[in-house]
């Protein structure tokens, strides 16, 4: 016998979203002039219009940024610094419900993920980081670690409000000051995050949001006044990034995308495994830098894994992201559905097998089945590009070495993980994956005071933990101590 879930949604009635909405600066929200509507994934619905930033707008945050540093945010001492952390972080928590289900609702991500996970952790790094606020030189930086000015932000779709926390919070404790701009698809969250800092009394132009397309993270990251740059999006951005200040004197952290090989020995406990693999890449529909996308098994256990994962994926609940039963929400715009469905054209037409369950999937919004392709081999192209959506490549191994070198075999580097039994094999193939968070008998499990990054293409720098806090400190004789 089989129950059916009721349909169990969450209420919108928590959020009020405005029909339009202007930038965050100086403390103060200012009309935009031209706008772009902002839709619900799941519905195709408009939910509001979000400001095109220009140079002009972008010149307005700089400037208030820069007059915050030099006035008032440098002169506080850490211990003031943590108290707004501390606040704004309780605040969040306070207005967890209204963020989880504006982020639902922008995004198209399932609530029972932004409440559980995003906002919870968004929160989490307020807190880690307004503890290291007046500690700052006790993190093993050197004697009194000196912050760089303004940070230049820009943030991708996919954890918007947690991408947004992972590069204010260890901004503001480190004494820099911000101007963000959001990803176009998703910029709700963070301007509501602008009014936690009005609520929280933040001082006037420590955090400036500017919202728009990808000219205006252009125009921050080429601006003069900005000395540091963080930015999580594609490899393809990242290199731009890094081509446009490559003749400055600014530092920048590139997160950038992923292809991350979990590995499954053949003394792994199966029925983990497969709880794993499918967190690994279903989590948040794929739409994940550090998605566990291609799955490397030991051949003599590549059948029973596959067929307990088919039965697995059968159960996956695909829809409503409002309904706190649904497992895999919308596609985040129709951009990202058109590449998803484009590359996995390209893995049936290369010859891999195909399979997803039985879905019944929406006509209206952006919606993909889960989905697997076995018989992959390493030349294919859905072996070596990001999906970047719920669509696991299956590969095969006999030996040890060989599972390390297929995991290796991308230009990524960003995350990898690793199912076995025992410890000394988990400690031999950690030692051999190139990736810079590799997971032990879990996956996708984040935690602020751990630190975050990639190799190779996977970017540059770490975000997180006390390797976080370094790349917004001048450290040494960069602080022109002698
Ligand atoms: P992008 O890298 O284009 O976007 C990331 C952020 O950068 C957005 O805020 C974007 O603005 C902004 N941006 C775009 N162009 C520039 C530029 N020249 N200078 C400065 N900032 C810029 O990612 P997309 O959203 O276009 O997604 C494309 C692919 O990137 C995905 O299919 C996925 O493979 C990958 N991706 C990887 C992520 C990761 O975490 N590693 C996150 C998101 C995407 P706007 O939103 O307006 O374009």
């Amino acid at each position: 016998m089989t129950f059916e879930y009721a349909p169990a949604p969450e209420s919108k009635a928590i959020v009020s979203i405005k029909p339009k909405y202007g930038h965050f600066i100086n403390g103060s929200f200012v009309a935009g002039k031209k706008h772009f509507p902002t839709i619900n994934p799941a519905t195709e619905e408009i939910l509001s219009h979000i400001s095109l930033g220009g140079l002009s707008d972008v010149d307005k945050a700089v400037a208030a940024a820069q007059k915050a540093y030099t006035k008032t945010w440098s002169k506080l001492s850490g211990k003031e610094r943590g108290k707004y952390l501390y606040r704004i972080a309780r605040i969040l928590q306070e207005r967890a419900r209204e963020f989880a289900v504006l982020e639902t609702l922008d995004n198209g991500k399932p609530i029972r993920e932004t409440r559980d996970i995003d906002i919870p952790l968004v929160a989490a790094h307020f807190f880690y980081h307004a503890g290291w606020a007046d500690k700052l030189d006790y993190a093993g930086l050197g004697h009194s670690p000196q912050p760089y000015g303004v940070a230049g932000q820009i943030t991708p779709w996919n954890f918007p409000l947690l991408m947004l926390a992972w590069k204010v919070a260890p901004a503001l404790a480190t004494g820099n000051t911000v101007v963000l701009k959001p990803a176009e698809t998703t910029s709700l969250t963070a301007l509501l995050f602008a009014e936690v800092c009005q609520q929280a009394e933040l001082p006037d132009g420590v955090v400036n949001i500017v919202t728009g397309d990808g000219s205006t993270g252009a125009a921050i990251v080429n601006h003069p006044g900005i000395h540091k740059i963080a930015f999580t999006g594609s490899t393809d951005v990242g290199k731009k990034i890094a081509r446009a200040i490559a003749s400055t004197d600014k530092k920048a952290t590139l997160e950038l995308g992923g292809k991350g090989a979990n590995v499954v020995f053949d003394d792994a406990p199966i029925d983990e495994a497969v709880e794993g693999i499918v967190n690994g890449i279903f989590f948040n529909q794929g739409h994940v830098c550090c998605a566990g996308s291609r799955l490397i098994l030991q051949e003599s256990i590549a059948d029973e894994v596959i067929e307990k994962l088919k039965v697995r994926m059968s159960k996956i609940r695909v829809g409503d992201p409002l309904d706190k039963n649904t497992d895999l929400g919308a596609i985040n715009s129709k951009e990202q559905l058109v590449k998803i469905t484009e590359l996995s054209a390209i893995g049936d037409a290369e010859g891999a097998e195909r399979w997803s369950p039985q879905c019944n999937l929406s006509d209206k919004g952006f919606w993909f089945a889960p989905t697997i392709f076995t018989g992959v081999t390493q030349a294919h192209r859905i072996a070596q590009e990001e999906i970047f959506g719920p669509v696991l490549s299956i590969l095969t191994f006999r030996t040890p070495q060989e599972a390390m070198d297929k995991a290796n075999n991308t230009p990524f580097g960003l995350s990898a993980g690793i199912w076995s039994e025992k410890g000394s094999r988990i400690f031999w193939a950690s030692q051999h994956l190139k990736a810079g968070v590799i997971w032990a008998n879990t996956f996708n499990k984040f935690d602020p005071a751990s630190p975050f990054g990639g190799y190779k293409e996977s970017g540059w720098g770490r975000e997180g933990g006390k390797h976080g806090l370094a790349a917004y400190l001048k450290t040494g004789k960069e602080t022109g101590a002698k």
